[in-house]
C-alpha cells in the first residue's frame, strides 16, 4: 500500500523541514517545493492527494498559486490547505474565494496541521472506492447512488452532482456562479436561477428522510452542506 502523497509548498526551510518530518512520521509521503513555480513543475507528474501551500511565497504568492490551480481542470479539485500568518476575516475570505478548502494560522503545531490534513482527506472522499459520507447521507460516486441511513434515495443526475459538490466541502458556502461552474461546467450558459430549481428538487428528494435540512441556504450567497443536526438552523427559503 502506498502512502498518500502531499505537496508541501513553503519557502522557509526550517518550517518546511519541520512539517515534512511530522507528515512523514504521520505516514504521508511528502513532495517539497520552495516556491509556487517549483510546485507547478512538481504537479506535472502524478497529482498528490493534497496540497499545503504557504500564503507568503517569493515570486507568485500562495493565493495566486491557488487561483491558478483552481482554473486548471487537472488540479481544480485537489484538496488544499493554506498556511497563513494572517488571521483576519477578509484574508480568510480571499483564501476561500480563491478556492482553498481549509487554512491554518501560523504559528500552529504540526499536530494541528496533521489533524486538518486527515480531516480534509476524509471529507474529500476516498477516490479508491468513490464513497463519501457526511451527516446522514452517503454518496457512492461510482455507482451514482445516494443513501440516507441505508435507504436508497432517487435523485436526478444534476441533483446528484450538486449534492456531491456541496458534500465534498461541508460548511463551505458556494455561490450560484460557483455551483454552475462546477456542476454544469464552464462555458455553459445557464441562468443562476436554475441552481435554485435543482436545489429545490434535491431537497424534495431528501425531505422524506429528514435530510433536506443538510442543504442550507446562505442568505445573499448561495448554499452549503451542513452535516451536523445540531447546526441545522431555520432554513431561509427565498
Ligand atoms: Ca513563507
Amino acid at each position: 500500500m502506498s502512502a498518500d502523497s502531499i505537496l508541501l509548498v513553503e519557502d522557509e526551510p526550517e518550517i518546511r523541514e519541520m512539517l515534512s518530518f511530522s507528515l512523514v512520521r504521520a505516514g504521508f509521503e511528502v513532495i517539497e517545493a520552495d516556491s509556487a513555480e517549483t510546485a507547478l513543475a512538481r504537479l506535472q507528474g502524478t497529482p498528490p492527494k493534497l496540497l499545503i501551500i504557504d500564503w507568503r511565497l517569493p515570486g507568485m504568492s500562495g493565493v495566486d498559486l491557488v487561483r491558478r490551480l483552481r482554473r486548471d481542470p487537472a488540479t481544480s479539485e485537489l484538496p488544499l490547505i493554506m498556511l497563513t500568518a494572517r488571521g483576519e476575516e477578509s484574508d480568510k475570505l480571499t483564501g476561500f474565494d480563491a478556492g482553498i478548502d481549509d487554512y491554518v494560522v501560523k504559528p500552529f503545531s504540526p499536530r494541528e496541521l496533521i489533524a486538518r490534513v486527515k480531516s480534509l482527506l476524509r471529507r474529500a472522499g476516498n477516490p479508491a472506492d468513490g464513497k463519501m459520507a457526511a451527516g446522514p447521507i452517503e454518496v457512492d460516486t461510482r455507482a451514482h447512488r445516494v443513501t440516507v441511513e441505508g435507504t436508497r434515495v432517487a435523485v436526478g443526475p444534476l441533483e446528484f452532482r450538486l449534492l456531491e459538490q456541496l458534500m465534498r466541502w461541508p460548511d463551505r458556502a458556494f455561490d450560484r456562479a460557483q455551483l454552475l461552474d462546477r456542476v454544469w461546467g464552464r462555458n455553459i450558459f445557464v441562468e443562476e436561477r436554475t441552481v435554485d430549481v435543482h436545489i429545490l428538487r434535491l431537497r424534495k428528494a431528501l425531505a422524506p428522510f429528514g435530510a433536506d435540512r443538510c442543504i442550507e441556504t446562505v442568505r445573499g450567497i448561495g448554499y452549503r452542506f451542513v452535516a451536523e443536526e445540531s447546526e441545522w438552523g431555520a432554513r431561509d427559503d427565498e
